[in-house]
Protein backbone atom coordinates (compact mmCIF):
# COMPACT_ATOMS: atom_id res chain seq x y z
CA UNK A 1 0.00 0.00 0.00
CA UNK A 2 0.97 3.09 -1.06
CA UNK A 3 2.06 6.03 1.31
CA UNK A 4 2.90 9.32 2.06
CA UNK A 5 4.18 11.67 4.91
CA UNK A 6 2.34 14.30 6.64
CA UNK A 7 4.25 15.67 10.11
CA UNK A 8 6.20 13.16 11.68
CA UNK A 9 3.64 10.27 10.62
CA UNK A 10 3.19 8.24 7.76
CA UNK A 11 -0.43 7.17 6.99
CA UNK A 12 -1.24 4.61 4.42
CA UNK A 13 -3.27 5.92 1.25
CA UNK A 14 -6.48 3.98 0.94
CA UNK A 15 -9.63 4.79 1.02
CA UNK A 16 -9.57 8.29 1.33
CA UNK A 17 -7.85 11.60 -0.69
CA UNK A 18 -6.65 13.00 2.42
CA UNK A 19 -6.43 11.11 5.99
CA UNK A 20 -9.59 13.45 7.92
CA UNK A 21 -13.03 13.56 6.79
CA UNK A 22 -15.58 15.32 8.87
CA UNK A 23 -19.59 16.14 8.12
CA UNK A 24 -19.84 19.19 7.10
CA UNK A 25 -23.31 21.29 7.85
CA UNK A 26 -23.06 23.61 4.80
CA UNK A 27 -22.68 20.43 2.26
CA UNK A 28 -24.98 17.88 4.67
CA UNK A 29 -22.07 15.01 3.68
CA UNK A 30 -18.65 14.07 4.77
CA UNK A 31 -16.03 15.51 3.33
CA UNK A 32 -12.17 15.47 3.25
CA UNK A 33 -10.96 18.05 5.76
CA UNK A 34 -7.58 19.54 3.93
CA UNK A 35 -6.17 22.79 5.72
CA UNK A 36 -3.03 24.32 5.23
CA UNK A 37 -0.20 23.71 8.28
CA UNK A 38 -2.42 26.20 10.38
CA UNK A 39 -5.52 25.48 11.06
CA UNK A 40 -8.06 28.85 11.76
CA UNK A 41 -11.10 27.17 13.93
CA UNK A 42 -13.35 29.08 15.94
CA UNK A 43 -15.72 27.54 18.04
CA UNK A 44 -18.53 29.37 19.85
CA UNK A 45 -18.03 29.56 23.43
CA UNK A 46 -20.00 29.56 26.57
CA UNK A 47 -22.13 32.19 28.04
CA UNK A 48 -20.54 32.48 31.29
CA UNK A 49 -23.50 31.97 34.05
CA UNK A 50 -23.69 27.77 34.79
CA UNK A 51 -20.83 25.22 35.71
CA UNK A 52 -20.29 22.98 32.69
CA UNK A 53 -22.35 20.43 32.03
CA UNK A 54 -21.78 17.18 29.73
CA UNK A 55 -23.64 18.93 26.77
CA UNK A 56 -20.97 21.69 26.91
CA UNK A 57 -18.07 19.44 27.95
CA UNK A 58 -19.35 17.15 24.89
CA UNK A 59 -18.83 19.65 22.60
CA UNK A 60 -15.71 20.92 23.02
CA UNK A 61 -14.12 17.25 23.62
CA UNK A 62 -15.65 16.85 19.67
CA UNK A 63 -12.92 19.95 18.74
CA UNK A 64 -10.52 18.07 21.17
CA UNK A 65 -10.68 15.69 19.67
CA UNK A 66 -10.64 16.90 16.03
CA UNK A 67 -7.40 19.56 17.39
CA UNK A 68 -5.26 16.36 18.32
CA UNK A 69 -5.55 14.45 15.50
CA UNK A 70 -4.22 16.89 13.31
CA UNK A 71 -1.90 17.99 15.45
CA UNK A 72 -0.70 14.00 15.13
CA UNK A 73 -1.01 14.89 11.14
CA UNK A 74 1.19 17.75 11.68
CA UNK A 75 -0.65 20.31 11.87
CA UNK A 76 -0.41 23.61 14.17
CA UNK A 77 -4.46 24.34 15.47
CA UNK A 78 -5.23 28.05 16.38
CA UNK A 79 -8.39 27.59 18.17
CA UNK A 80 -10.71 30.57 19.22
CA UNK A 81 -13.01 30.36 21.48
CA UNK A 82 -15.46 32.88 22.48
CA UNK A 83 -17.41 34.42 25.89
CA UNK A 84 -20.40 35.71 25.45
CA UNK A 85 -20.51 38.01 28.42
CA UNK A 86 -23.21 40.07 28.00
CA UNK A 87 -26.23 38.33 26.59
CA UNK A 88 -30.29 37.58 27.94
CA UNK A 89 -29.15 34.95 29.84
CA UNK A 90 -25.57 36.13 31.58
CA UNK A 91 -27.52 39.67 32.68
CA UNK A 92 -30.73 38.01 34.79
CA UNK A 93 -28.65 36.04 36.58
CA UNK A 94 -26.26 38.25 38.02
CA UNK A 95 -29.47 40.60 38.81
CA UNK A 96 -31.14 37.53 40.76
CA UNK A 97 -27.99 37.46 42.52
CA UNK A 98 -27.42 40.81 42.84
CA UNK A 99 -23.66 40.85 41.44
CA UNK A 100 -22.22 42.85 38.70
CA UNK A 101 -22.48 40.52 35.54
CA UNK A 102 -19.02 40.69 34.58
CA UNK A 103 -17.86 39.51 38.52
CA UNK A 104 -20.60 36.62 37.24
CA UNK A 105 -18.87 36.21 34.31
CA UNK A 106 -14.80 36.25 36.23
CA UNK A 107 -16.12 33.46 38.52
CA UNK A 108 -18.27 31.40 35.68
CA UNK A 109 -15.19 31.57 33.80
CA UNK A 110 -12.56 30.69 36.03
CA UNK A 111 -14.92 27.15 36.97
CA UNK A 112 -15.39 26.91 33.10
CA UNK A 113 -11.14 27.01 32.50
CA UNK A 114 -10.97 24.25 35.57
CA UNK A 115 -13.71 22.00 34.25
CA UNK A 116 -11.75 22.26 30.72
CA UNK A 117 -8.43 21.92 31.81
CA UNK A 118 -9.16 18.79 34.07
CA UNK A 119 -10.45 17.24 30.94
CA UNK A 120 -7.35 17.73 29.41
CA UNK A 121 -8.60 19.75 26.34
CA UNK A 122 -6.47 22.21 24.27
CA UNK A 123 -6.41 25.89 25.88
CA UNK A 124 -7.59 27.93 22.53
CA UNK A 125 -5.17 30.13 21.64
CA UNK A 126 -7.41 33.45 22.15
CA UNK A 127 -10.68 33.81 24.03
CA UNK A 128 -12.71 37.30 22.94
CA UNK A 129 -15.24 38.44 25.16
CA UNK A 130 -17.94 40.57 23.62
CA UNK A 131 -17.56 43.02 26.48
CA UNK A 132 -13.98 43.68 25.21
CA UNK A 133 -15.26 43.46 21.17
CA UNK A 134 -17.05 46.14 21.38
CA UNK A 135 -15.67 48.55 18.62
CA UNK A 136 -15.07 45.57 16.08
CA UNK A 137 -19.10 44.77 16.67
CA UNK A 138 -20.14 48.52 15.87
CA UNK A 139 -17.85 48.63 12.65
CA UNK A 140 -19.44 45.45 11.21
CA UNK A 141 -22.71 46.58 11.63
CA UNK A 142 -21.61 49.97 10.54
CA UNK A 143 -20.37 48.09 7.21
CA UNK A 144 -23.75 46.57 7.14
CA UNK A 145 -25.42 49.63 7.36
CA UNK A 146 -23.63 51.42 4.04
CA UNK A 147 -24.55 48.29 2.09
CA UNK A 148 -28.22 48.64 3.32
CA UNK A 149 -28.59 45.59 5.41
CA UNK A 150 -29.97 46.72 8.59
CA UNK A 151 -32.62 49.16 9.49
CA UNK A 152 -33.40 50.79 13.25
CA UNK A 153 -36.82 50.99 14.95
CA UNK A 154 -37.67 52.22 18.65
CA UNK A 155 -33.74 51.87 19.02
CA UNK A 156 -33.56 48.56 17.68
CA UNK A 157 -31.08 47.38 14.69
CA UNK A 158 -32.70 44.80 13.24
CA UNK A 159 -30.65 42.49 10.20
CA UNK A 160 -33.22 42.42 6.96
CA UNK A 161 -33.08 38.51 6.25
CA UNK A 162 -34.52 39.84 2.62
CA UNK A 163 -31.37 41.44 1.78
CA UNK A 164 -29.83 38.66 2.27
CA UNK A 165 -30.32 35.58 -0.97
CA UNK A 166 -28.13 33.16 0.95
CA UNK A 167 -29.56 33.44 4.31
CA UNK A 168 -31.02 29.83 5.01
CA UNK A 169 -28.49 28.15 2.77
CA UNK A 170 -26.20 27.06 5.81
CA UNK A 171 -29.26 24.85 7.76
CA UNK A 172 -31.13 24.19 4.69
CA UNK A 173 -34.09 24.51 7.00
CA UNK A 174 -37.52 25.24 5.62
CA UNK A 175 -38.92 29.38 6.96
CA UNK A 176 -41.54 27.76 9.59
CA UNK A 177 -38.46 25.55 10.80
CA UNK A 178 -36.50 28.71 10.82
CA UNK A 179 -39.05 30.53 12.95
CA UNK A 180 -39.55 28.03 15.45
CA UNK A 181 -35.88 27.69 15.81
CA UNK A 182 -35.38 31.13 16.27
CA UNK A 183 -38.31 31.51 18.94
CA UNK A 184 -36.96 29.04 20.51
CA UNK A 185 -33.53 30.72 20.64
CA UNK A 186 -33.48 34.31 21.52
CA UNK A 187 -35.15 35.85 18.38
CA UNK A 188 -37.87 37.64 18.20
CA UNK A 189 -40.22 36.55 15.49
CA UNK A 190 -43.39 37.94 16.94
CA UNK A 191 -41.89 41.43 17.25
CA UNK A 192 -44.53 43.18 14.57
CA UNK A 193 -41.82 45.85 14.12
CA UNK A 194 -39.73 43.46 12.27
CA UNK A 195 -39.81 43.49 8.59
CA UNK A 196 -39.81 39.79 8.55
CA UNK A 197 -40.22 37.20 10.69
CA UNK A 198 -36.92 35.92 10.76
CA UNK A 199 -34.55 39.73 10.96
CA UNK A 200 -32.84 39.42 14.04
CA UNK A 201 -31.41 41.97 16.57
CA UNK A 202 -28.18 43.46 16.17
CA UNK A 203 -28.47 46.33 18.49
CA UNK A 204 -30.79 46.97 21.19
CA UNK A 205 -31.23 49.35 23.58
CA UNK A 206 -30.04 48.02 27.29
CA UNK A 207 -32.62 47.64 30.52
CA UNK A 208 -31.88 50.34 33.41
CA UNK A 209 -29.08 47.74 34.99
CA UNK A 210 -27.68 46.20 32.10
CA UNK A 211 -24.37 47.70 30.52
CA UNK A 212 -24.91 50.14 27.73
CA UNK A 213 -22.25 51.39 25.13
CA UNK A 214 -22.60 54.48 22.51
CA UNK A 215 -23.34 53.70 19.25
CA UNK A 216 -24.16 55.05 15.50
CA UNK A 217 -27.78 53.30 16.25
CA UNK A 218 -28.32 54.54 20.05
CA UNK A 219 -26.98 53.57 23.06
CA UNK A 220 -27.17 50.09 24.09
CA UNK A 221 -25.77 46.44 23.43
CA UNK A 222 -25.20 44.18 20.99
CA UNK A 223 -27.45 41.26 19.90
CA UNK A 224 -25.69 37.74 20.08
CA UNK A 225 -24.83 36.41 16.19
CA UNK A 226 -22.77 39.49 15.54
CA UNK A 227 -20.49 39.18 18.40
CA UNK A 228 -19.12 36.05 17.11
CA UNK A 229 -18.88 37.52 13.24
CA UNK A 230 -16.90 40.89 14.51
CA UNK A 231 -14.73 38.38 17.20
CA UNK A 232 -13.49 35.66 14.87
CA UNK A 233 -12.43 38.79 12.41
CA UNK A 234 -11.05 40.52 14.67
CA UNK A 235 -8.71 37.72 15.55
CA UNK A 236 -8.68 35.99 12.15
CA UNK A 237 -8.72 38.52 9.57
CA UNK A 238 -9.53 35.75 7.02
CA UNK A 239 -11.66 33.19 6.20
CA UNK A 240 -11.42 30.42 9.00
CA UNK A 241 -10.77 26.79 7.97
CA UNK A 242 -13.66 25.42 9.91
CA UNK A 243 -15.96 26.44 12.48
CA UNK A 244 -18.09 24.70 15.19
CA UNK A 245 -20.48 24.93 17.98
CA UNK A 246 -23.54 22.17 19.08
CA UNK A 247 -26.31 21.73 16.73
CA UNK A 248 -28.80 24.19 18.40
CA UNK A 249 -26.08 26.75 16.91
CA UNK A 250 -26.82 25.97 13.40
CA UNK A 251 -30.04 28.25 13.48
CA UNK A 252 -30.74 31.47 13.86
CA UNK A 253 -26.78 31.78 15.24
CA UNK A 254 -24.60 30.14 12.62
CA UNK A 255 -27.38 31.22 9.82
CA UNK A 256 -26.47 34.77 11.11
CA UNK A 257 -22.82 34.55 11.59
CA UNK A 258 -22.58 33.49 7.94
CA UNK A 259 -24.26 36.29 6.31
CA UNK A 260 -23.48 38.93 8.11
CA UNK A 261 -19.75 38.00 7.99
CA UNK A 262 -20.24 37.48 4.07
CA UNK A 263 -21.75 40.48 3.21
CA UNK A 264 -19.72 42.80 5.59
CA UNK A 265 -16.44 41.76 5.28
CA UNK A 266 -16.89 40.43 1.96
CA UNK A 267 -15.07 36.95 2.78
CA UNK A 268 -16.49 33.26 2.97
CA UNK A 269 -16.69 33.37 6.49
CA UNK A 270 -15.77 29.39 7.18
CA UNK A 271 -14.33 26.62 4.56
CA UNK A 272 -16.45 24.37 6.50
CA UNK A 273 -18.84 23.64 9.50
CA UNK A 274 -19.23 21.08 12.18
CA UNK A 275 -21.43 20.51 14.60
CA UNK A 276 -22.20 18.17 17.87
CA UNK A 277 -25.19 16.49 18.92
CA UNK A 278 -27.00 17.59 21.52
CA UNK A 279 -26.94 15.36 25.04
CA UNK A 280 -30.20 14.37 26.88
CA UNK A 281 -30.74 13.47 30.36
CA UNK A 282 -33.43 11.55 32.19
CA UNK A 283 -35.46 12.20 29.23
CA UNK A 284 -34.79 15.47 27.93
CA UNK A 285 -31.93 17.82 26.49
CA UNK A 286 -29.88 18.91 29.01
CA UNK A 287 -31.05 22.25 29.79
CA UNK A 288 -30.91 25.03 32.47
CA UNK A 289 -34.57 25.42 32.20
CA UNK A 290 -35.49 21.95 33.07
CA UNK A 291 -32.55 21.84 35.39
CA UNK A 292 -31.41 17.75 34.08
CA UNK A 293 -28.06 18.56 33.91
CA UNK A 294 -25.02 16.85 35.11
CA UNK A 295 -21.96 18.89 36.17
CA UNK A 296 -18.46 17.71 35.21
CA UNK A 297 -16.90 19.09 38.42
CA UNK A 298 -19.46 16.51 40.39
CA UNK A 299 -18.85 13.54 38.27
CA UNK A 300 -14.83 14.53 39.13
CA UNK A 301 -15.54 14.21 42.82
CA UNK A 302 -16.17 10.45 42.26
CA UNK A 303 -14.07 9.61 39.37
CA UNK A 304 -11.41 9.78 37.13
CA UNK A 305 -11.47 12.83 34.73
CA UNK A 306 -10.28 10.35 32.10
CA UNK A 307 -13.28 8.43 32.70
CA UNK A 308 -15.60 10.98 32.05
CA UNK A 309 -13.90 11.27 28.28
CA UNK A 310 -13.98 7.72 27.94
CA UNK A 311 -17.52 7.64 28.75
CA UNK A 312 -18.77 10.74 26.84
CA UNK A 313 -15.87 8.48 23.44
CA UNK A 314 -18.97 6.18 23.39
CA UNK A 315 -21.36 8.69 21.45
CA UNK A 316 -20.58 9.85 17.72
CA UNK A 317 -20.46 13.93 17.54
CA UNK A 318 -23.42 13.86 15.51
CA UNK A 319 -25.67 11.90 16.76
CA UNK A 320 -28.08 13.39 19.65
CA UNK A 321 -27.40 10.83 22.97
CA UNK A 322 -28.90 10.30 26.49
CA UNK A 323 -26.72 10.09 29.51
CA UNK A 324 -27.26 7.34 31.80
CA UNK A 325 -25.84 7.21 35.48
CA UNK A 326 -23.76 4.27 34.88
CA UNK A 327 -22.01 5.67 31.70
CA UNK A 328 -19.26 7.55 34.36
CA UNK A 329 -19.05 3.70 36.13
CA UNK A 330 -18.01 2.35 32.57
CA UNK A 331 -15.99 5.27 31.94
CA UNK A 332 -13.97 4.18 35.10
CA UNK A 333 -13.68 0.76 34.27
CA UNK A 334 -12.69 1.51 30.88
CA UNK A 335 -10.06 3.93 32.18
CA UNK A 336 -8.62 1.44 34.74
CA UNK A 337 -8.12 -1.49 32.03
CA UNK A 338 -5.60 1.39 30.36
CA UNK A 339 -4.39 2.35 33.36
CA UNK A 340 -3.49 -1.37 34.79
CA UNK A 341 -2.37 -2.56 30.82
CA UNK A 342 0.42 0.42 30.60
CA UNK A 343 1.36 -0.85 33.83
CA UNK A 344 1.71 -4.80 32.60
CA UNK A 345 3.60 -3.37 29.78
CA UNK A 346 4.33 -7.00 27.68
CA UNK A 347 1.14 -7.65 25.27
CA UNK A 348 0.26 -8.17 22.08
CA UNK A 349 2.15 -5.50 19.08
CA UNK A 350 -0.16 -2.46 19.56
CA UNK A 351 0.70 -0.71 15.91
CA UNK A 352 -2.72 -2.13 14.56
CA UNK A 353 -4.33 -0.86 17.86
CA UNK A 354 -2.22 2.97 16.59
CA UNK A 355 -3.41 2.44 13.09
CA UNK A 356 -7.16 1.33 14.05
CA UNK A 357 -7.26 4.59 16.49
CA UNK A 358 -5.97 7.29 13.90
CA UNK A 359 -8.21 5.42 10.94
CA UNK A 360 -11.14 5.71 13.62
CA UNK A 361 -10.88 9.34 14.13
CA UNK A 362 -9.98 9.89 10.41
CA UNK A 363 -13.15 8.54 9.86
CA UNK A 364 -16.05 11.53 10.80
CA UNK A 365 -13.97 11.60 14.06
CA UNK A 366 -15.61 8.21 15.27
CA UNK A 367 -14.88 8.05 18.92
CA UNK A 368 -16.70 5.12 19.55
CA UNK A 369 -14.24 2.81 17.18
CA UNK A 370 -11.63 4.72 18.69
CA UNK A 371 -12.74 3.91 22.24
CA UNK A 372 -13.42 0.25 21.51
CA UNK A 373 -9.44 -0.16 19.57
CA UNK A 374 -7.89 1.14 22.89
CA UNK A 375 -10.30 -1.25 25.04
CA UNK A 376 -9.30 -4.35 23.02
CA UNK A 377 -5.83 -3.69 23.88
CA UNK A 378 -6.55 -3.12 27.15
CA UNK A 379 -7.90 -6.31 27.50
CA UNK A 380 -5.66 -8.83 25.82
CA UNK A 381 -2.63 -7.22 28.25
CA UNK A 382 -4.48 -8.30 30.67
CA UNK A 383 -5.62 -11.71 29.68
CA UNK A 384 -2.04 -12.23 28.99
CA UNK A 385 -2.25 -12.46 25.35
CA UNK A 386 1.06 -11.91 22.88
CA UNK A 387 5.14 -11.05 24.24
CA UNK A 388 5.63 -7.87 22.94
CA UNK A 389 7.79 -5.83 25.30
CA UNK A 390 6.25 -2.68 24.01
CA UNK A 391 2.26 -2.94 24.34
CA UNK A 392 1.85 -0.81 27.50
CA UNK A 393 3.82 1.91 25.72
CA UNK A 394 1.37 1.61 22.78
CA UNK A 395 -1.17 1.39 24.69
CA UNK A 396 -0.13 4.26 26.30
CA UNK A 397 0.27 6.69 23.13
CA UNK A 398 -3.53 5.29 21.66
CA UNK A 399 -4.78 6.57 24.83
CA UNK A 400 -3.52 10.38 24.41
CA UNK A 401 -4.13 10.51 20.77
CA UNK A 402 -7.67 10.80 22.38
CA UNK A 403 -6.59 13.15 25.10
CA UNK A 404 -6.52 10.02 27.48
CA UNK A 405 -3.15 10.43 29.55
CA UNK A 406 -2.28 8.09 32.06
CA UNK A 407 -0.83 9.10 34.99
CA UNK A 408 3.05 7.51 35.79
CA UNK A 409 2.38 3.86 37.28
ZN1 LIG B 1 -20.98 32.12 18.13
Amino acid sequence: MATRPIGGYTAPVGRYSSWVHIFDTSQSMVVPFEPGKTVRMYVCGITPYDSTHLGHASTYLTYDLLIRRLEDLGHEVELVRNVTDVDDSILPKARELGIDFLELAAAEMARFHNDMDMLNTRAPAAEPRATESIEPIIELIERLDQQGHIYTIDGITWFDVATAPTFGRLSGYAEDTMAAFAAERGGTPTDLRQRNPLDFILWQPSADDEPSWDSPFGPGRPGWHIECSAMSWAHFGQTLDLHGGGTDLIFPHHEAEKVQSELGYGHTLAHHWMHAGMVAYQGSKMSKSLGNLVFVSELAKTHAPQAIRLALMGHHYRDDWEWFDGDIDDGQERFERIRDGVARGTGPDPQPTLTGVRAALDDDLDAPRAREAIDKLALAILAGEGTDPSSGDGLREAAELVGVNIDPV
